[in-house]
């Protein structure tokens, strides 16, 4: 996975602050974020071996972020620790029925490059998923993935994707895209690639070469949606990895998603038996 490693802040409100009032904060965590490595922690907990890419400083939050991905199993060489500057905080302001507002700084997540990711990476890995970075950075990885015969997927995060997007678009195997951006930018994905739309509470749609696919989603009393996508998408590329069609990848991302939505934080604790229990067996 390569993209943004944050530390997040998350802050429960009785309702999302309006610009002269101030919100009551009841319960307060803290803890590691960033699509990137949300998705590689949540890879891992699935089973799959995940290794990041990304940048951290070289500060309290980057120190705490990085022991996180350990102990998640997430191997973190590929996180370069950038001596100045800070870490990407952000504060997520998360309301009862689960709507959030997030504010913070990008601090260094953008300070690497091809160049600072160990070269196993992309000797052992089968699959490379990008989230949020630049789109230069996001298209040199990609490219080079795909010289080194990976499968890459792509998402464009809480950045709303731009023209520049559109190397990475066309060098991406599996798109996932919100509702928002599926409008925006769906008519520039390439024929023959898998589009996997989000739709909230509503579940999702995958559309494959071989057709359409609805999920309903699965009931549940959202929370804190922060890190549902990213949960989404470890779950989607976990099942795929392991070979399964796009049908059960489709309940297994969902049943993923609501999970994360249905509880606090962004990589809420969670037993890989839960995601079964909802999907069946493979
Ligand atoms: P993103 O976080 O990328 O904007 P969504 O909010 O659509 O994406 O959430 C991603 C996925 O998480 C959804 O497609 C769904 O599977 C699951 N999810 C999110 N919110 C809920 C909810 N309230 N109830 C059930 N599932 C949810």
């Amino acid at each position: 996975c390569a993209g943004h490693v944050n530390w997040d802040v998350t802050l429960f409100v009785d309702a999302l602050p309006a610009p002269d009032a101030e919100a009551r904060i009841g319960d307060r965590r803290e803890g590691g974020g960033g699509s990137a490595a949300n998705v590689a922690v949540a890879l891992s907990r699935l089973g799959v071996t995940s290794g990041l890419v990304g940048a951290v400083a070289d500060d309290r939050d980057g120190r705490n972020a990085r022991r996180e991905l350990r102990e998640a199993g997430v191997d973190a060489r590929g996180v370069r620790v950038v001596e100045g500057g800070m870490t990407a905080v952000k504060y997520l302001v998360v309301t009862p029925d689960g709507e959030t507002c997030v504010l913070g700084t990008e601090g260094v997540n953008e300070a690497f490059s091809t160049g600072t990711v160990p070269p196993d990476y992309f000797e052992r890995a089968e699959h490379l998923h990008l989230t949020g970075q630049d789109p230069a950075t996001a298209a040199a990885l990609a490219v080079r993935a795909r010289e080194m015969g990976l499968g890459v997927s792509f998402d464009p995060g809480r950045r709303l994707a731009g023209r520049a997007d559109d190397e990475v678009l066309a060098l991406a195997d599996v798109v996932f895209l919100n509702e928002r951006e599926a409008e925006a930018i769906r008519e520039r994905v390439p024929p023959g690639r898998v589009v996997v739309t989000k739709r909230g509470a509503g579940g999702a749609t995958a559309e494959t070469p071989a057709g359409r696919i609805d999920h309903p989603g699965y009931d549940v009393e959202a929370v804190d949606s922060t890190g549902a996508g990213d949960a989404f998408a470890a779950g989607f590329l976990a099942a795929i990895l392991d070979g399964d069609g796009y049908e059960r990848a489709l309940a297994v991302a969902n049943a993923f998603g609501a999970l994360v939505a249905g509880a606090p934080g962004t990589r809420p604790p969670f037993d890989p038996a839960d995601v079964a229990d909802r999907c069946g067996p493979a």
